[in-house]
């Protein structure tokens, strides 16, 4: 048995990780682990960031030694497989054959059950939707020993409540998912550097129907009339180029630091360099899908830069009709601050439907970005940005979250009953218990 954790290493809870190694043992570890636990958690890779994945017993049971590959389809690129493959391990097997994930989020660590369970999205979101969307079907196994098989059609209310269910409806045994035709593992992308936020809405407005990717790097520190500036990416496979695994050097980083790297001066410094790390205001450039999506999983255990409290991200989305305005609000708030990450991503989602209940993306803007943790400055901030996210009727993600109140979870997700109504009993989050029972 290990010990795992979260991303954000906040809350700050070691849990202990029972492996589940076959898939025919699954239901007898579950079993001894609720015998003793009453409740328990299916855990991924814990590239989740606060507390959805980890479990109110302190003791999950670890899918990510379920890692086998059952069957592909590579004519249609159909895959169907165990639920702790992570999405490198699928590309790796898909990229040669010429197939793609449909909807990758920022890392390739992160498990085929992980990505479902949180019904992750990508800088395609606007073309693709969610993961969600590439689910064919899955298997359920529930804690009285039952397991089926969820499709749109074959039990549909536990198809619709465990994608981007939180892991709430039983465990994933495996699942069979849709990928897309790549002629290329390259990315054809260019790269425009915006000096505000109005200019990163024409951008977005013009560019992102023209291209399959978009997504823009925010300057969290900038105000006033630079309010908002930062280098908006879009990107497409690449006609040519081969079809390659990528492999990138990684390093790691190789302690905790005692306090965080990023203060109010190096984060203004680093913010400033980056802006500034393109000479011309638009670059054009043929990059590998490894740095294009996954740049920070080269840099191995980040999470240790920002020292022995952890941090928590921000990631929130603002309906359409009021995302110009809130953005600006929710960025001025933060950049007065004078804390948040070298990293804060805007991006426009856009209007696809998600077959999950519980799916994060609506129709909008989303912003993301890391706090270091520090806890009254922290819930001063994120009281201020709660409100404007209540007011313009938008949402935060769950997957990254460790602060929501339980009124504004419920108010924005009110699905949420209904996969209450789903749950089994066997299985509880903190994230559950900390926001659907206050
Ligand atoms: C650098 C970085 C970038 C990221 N970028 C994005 C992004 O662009 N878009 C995005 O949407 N997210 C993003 N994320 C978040 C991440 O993709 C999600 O949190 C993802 O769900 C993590 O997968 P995991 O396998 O690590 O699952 P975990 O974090 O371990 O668990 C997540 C949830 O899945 C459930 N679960 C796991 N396995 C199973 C199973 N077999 N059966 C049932 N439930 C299960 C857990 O109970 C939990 O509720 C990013 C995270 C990092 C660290």
């Amino acid at each position: 048995m290990s010990k795992v954790q979260s991303w954000g290493r906040y809350p700050y809870a070691l849990q202990d990780a029972h492996p589940i190694a076959w898939r025919d043992t699954a239901a007898a570890v579950w079993r001894s682990v609720g015998s003793a636990e009453r409740t328990t958690l299916a855990f991924g890779n814990g590239r989740s960031y606060g507390d959805s994945c980890l479990a109110s017993s302190g003791h999950v049971v670890h899918m990510l030694p379920l890692d086998r590959m059952i069957l592909a389809d590579w004519q249609n690129g159909v895959l169907r497989a165990e639920p702790g493959m992570t999405l490198e391990q699928i590309l790796d097997v898909a990229i040669p054959r010429g197939w793609m994930l449909p909807v990758t989020p920022g890392t390739k660590y992160a498990t085929l059950g992980g990505a479902i369970a949180n019904d992750v999205h990508g800088k395609n979101h606007h073309v693709r939707g969610t993961f969600g969307r590439h689910v064919r079907r899955f298997s359920l196994l529930r804690s009285d020993g039952t397991q089926f098989e969820c499709t749109p059609e074959s039990h549909p209310e536990f198809f619709a409540a465990t994608i981007g269910g939180l892991g709430m409806t039983g465990l994933i045994t495996w699942a069979e998912i849709q990928l897309i035709p790549i002629k290329s593992s390259m990315l054809d992308v260019t790269s425009i550097r915006f000096a505000n936020l109005d200019e990163f809405f024409v951008l977005s407005e013009r560019l992102d129907d023209l291209h399959e990717y978009s997504v823009a790097w925010v300057d969290c520190q900038s105000r006033d009339a630079a309010l908002g500036r930062g280098i908006f990416m879009v990107g497409d496979h690449a006609s040519d180029g081969g079809l390659k695994v990528g492999r990138r050097k990684t390093r790691t980083v190789p302690f905790t630091s005692p306090i965080p790297v990023f203060n109010r001066l190096t984060l203004r410094a680093f913010n400033e360099l980056y802006y500034r790390r393109q000479r011309a205001d638009e670059v054009r450039s043929t990059v590998s899908y490894d740095s294009y999506f996954y740049p920070l999983d080269s840099l191995l255990e980040w999470n240790r830069i920002y020292g022995r409290s952890g941090f928590q991200q921000y990631q929130c989305v603002i309906p359409a009709p009021v995302a110009r305005d809130a953005t600006r609000a929710i960025l001025d708030a933060i950049a007065r601050s004078g804390t948040g990450s070298i990293l804060a991503v805007l991006k426009r989602c856009g209007d696809i439907k998600s077959p999950g209940l519980l799916s994060f993306p609506l129709e909008g803007t989303s912003l993301a970005l890391d706090f270091p943790q520090r806890e009254e400055s922290n819930r001063k901030l994120f009281d201020r940005l709660d409100a404007i996210v209540r007011e313009s009727g938008g949402r935060l993600y769950p997957a990254k979250d460790a602060h929501m109140s339980g009124e504004d979870f419920r108010a924005a997700y009110p699905q949420w009953e209904q996969v209450e109504a789903l749950r089994d009993p066997a299985l509880l989050s903190r994230f559950w218990e900390r926001t659907t029972r206050v």
